[in-house]
């Protein structure tokens, strides 16, 4: 599959020589592997802080791409859909998916060998079964009382 995401032309290896905070567009957006986690619904204890990722995806995944089917104009179907910066990833990196590059490189750790940047090909995070491709339940189908039926283990 031809990746959606352009990562032509980038310097080799520059997650690991230059900040979040100092990347171009580009490579920011590059460092998605296109898991497609961060679109699942999240069940975050109010006590704990602890966050659980289900299975229950938002209206707009397609969950055999594992792309929103309408990323450039999302937020007038989901308008709390967040928009991910390196000025916020901050307040966000809690409950990203452990598996999540951003969170990752934040936390100060190096990219999973399965990642499209490292493999050249955006099957990878597929192969590796880290993505959601054809395991998700969509949340018009999926009561909120049900969605703690759904949790899911990370990381896979
Ligand atoms: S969880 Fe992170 S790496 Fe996966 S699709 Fe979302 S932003 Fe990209
Ligand atoms: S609106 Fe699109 S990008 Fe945002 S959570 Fe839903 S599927 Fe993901």
């Amino acid at each position: 599959m031809s990746d959606p995401i352009p990562r032509k032309g980038l310097a080799p290896k520059f997650w690991e020589k230059k900040p979040l905070k100092e990347m171009s567009q580009t490579e920011w957006e590059a460092l998605c592997d296109g898991c497609g986690k961060c679109c699942l619904n999240k069940l975050e204890d109010e006590d704990s802080g602890e966050v659980a990722l289900t299975r229950v995806a938002c209206r707009l995944l397609d969950d055999s791409t594992c792309r929103c089917v309408h990323y450039e104009n999302r937020h007038e179907f989901v308008p709390d859909c967040i928009v991910l910066r390196p000025d916020n990833l901050d307040t966000h990196a809690y409950w990203m998916p452990l598996t999540c590059a951003y969170r990752l490189l934040w936390e100060g750790k190096p990219l999973p060998e399965w990642h499209p940047l490292l493999t050249g090909t955006p099957d990878s995070v597929h192969d590796a079964g880290v993505s959601v491709q054809f395991d998700t339940v969509s949340e018009f189908d999926t009561p909120f009382e049900e969605w703690e039926d759904h949790i899911i283990e990370e990381p896979t």
